[in-house]
């Protein structure tokens, strides 16, 4: 029997989605002597600006995904919301090795809880609702605060809305029934929140990042340090309620779930089937980033060990600190800074990322006093 090579360099890896984590795929795949495809709408996207072929379309215009096709050996995509149809016409050709399944789940919040529920895993009390009668029907019983989500398409807080007390039913109610499809949840009043990132082979051989703790303000990811600061005991709970949902769902490639932390409790929230933000630390402070190890498992290529190099801090840089950000570059000698092409300057949007990494994290502190405070 002919052994499987996997996708070898100088192969075409094709990338559905251009923005920042498409750009830091498409680097890493680079370093390694592989040329890169992308699909985005927007001409000169981030990813575009780093690849060898760039197709201008919609995610879901299937002329467009049959190119991408043609031109590529092996297909992944940055985000989770790739046209389900495109995903499945992928995986029939033989181009998708991490399938259409995490799509559909990780599309919709709905499946995304029941898989994590009917597996025995942690997650907060739901109720799926479709109207408004439903939402009041549910609230009348749940206890409170809770949150009610869309079930499709939210991102960085925008499509929810937290419950505080009765007060607010009537509010609740009415985006019931203009969104018909979302789930209420119970707030979790969490010491923590923390990400498990990990990539896994299609031979089903799974490496984790070290878990990183995370800090949102106003719903978008702030600021990620590594090591996390929870017990062992919390660690280990997650990884293994991480590894029981990558092996039930055939996970390929890298992954992340989302989870809170609260005394000895996990609850988990949200998975994204792709490299996350708060994995963007893994790059300077990791033997393999989360990127690199992302392509060797699409691409069928041994998985390399992962061991934590340094402490690190990784801050996102929002367009409405990328001028400061920019003016401080030639004056301070701390930060690895890595800022995304983006053309479109909005005050909330992810224009790059700058991570600090040292030998304890008082260190990593004071490098990132250093960088904020140069003159
Ligand atoms: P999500 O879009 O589900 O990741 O939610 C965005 C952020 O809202 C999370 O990172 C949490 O900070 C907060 N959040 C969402 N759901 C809950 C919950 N059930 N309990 C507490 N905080 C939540």
């Amino acid at each position: 029997m002919q052994r499987n090579n996997g996708i070898l360099p100088p192969n075409t890896i094709g990338i559905i989605g251009g923005g920042q984590l498409g750009r830091m795929m498409a680097i890493a795949a680079k370093y390694m002597g592989y040329r890169i495809a992308v699909l985005d709408p927007t001409v000169d996207c981030p990813t575009a600006q780093v690849a060898d072929h760039s197709i201008v379309g919609a995610y879901n215009d299937m002329e467009a995904i049959k190119k991408l096709a043609e031109i590529s050996d092996v297909i992944t995509y940055e985000f989770e919301n790739v046209d389900l149809q495109a995903a499945a016409f992928l995986e029939q050709q033989g181009k998708l090795p991490q399938g259409a399944y995490a799509l559909e789940v990780t599309q919709n919040r709905e499946k995304e809880k029941t898989v994590m529920q009917e597996l025995g895993l942690p997650v907060a009390p739901f109720a799926i609702v479709r109207s408004a009668e439903e939402c009041e029907q549910v609230l009348r019983h749940f206890s409170l605060p809770a949150v009610i989500k869309t079930c499709s398409g939210g991102y960085d807080g925008k499509g929810q809305l937290k419950i505080e007390d009765t007060s607010q039913f009537a509010a609740a109610c009415a985006f019931a029934e203009e969104h018909r499809h979302s789930i209420i949840e119970q707030w979790v009043p969490f010491d923590k929140e923390v990400s498990v990132i990990f990539t896994r082979s299609q031979t089903g051989e799974i490496t984790f990042f070290p878990l990183a703790e995370n800090e949102h303000r106003k719903h978008i990811l702030y600021q990620t340090s590594v090591p996390a600061t929870i017990p062992k005991i919390v660690e280990s709970r997650a990884m293994k309620a991480v590894e029981k949902l990558a092996h039930h769902m055939n996970i390929v490639g890298t992954f992340a779930v989302e989870l809170f932390v609260q005394a000895d409790s996990i609850y988990m929230n949200e998975m994204a089937p792709r490299p996350h933000n708060s994995g963007h630390y893994t790059i300077e402070a990791c033997t393999v980033s989360q990127f690199m190890q992302h392509i060797r498992a699409i691409c069928q290529l041994p998985l390399l060990e992962v061991s934590l190099l340094q402490s690190a801090i990784m801050v996102n840089i929002l367009g409405k600190d990328l001028e400061g950000v920019v003016q401080l570059l030639p004056k301070t000698p701390t930060g690895f800074v890595h800022l995304y092409g983006k053309k479109a300057t909005k005050p909330n949007r992810k224009m790059g990322h700058i991570t600090f990494i040292g030998d304890t994290i008082e260190n990593v502190q004071q490098q990132m006093k250093t960088f904020w405070e140069a003159k």
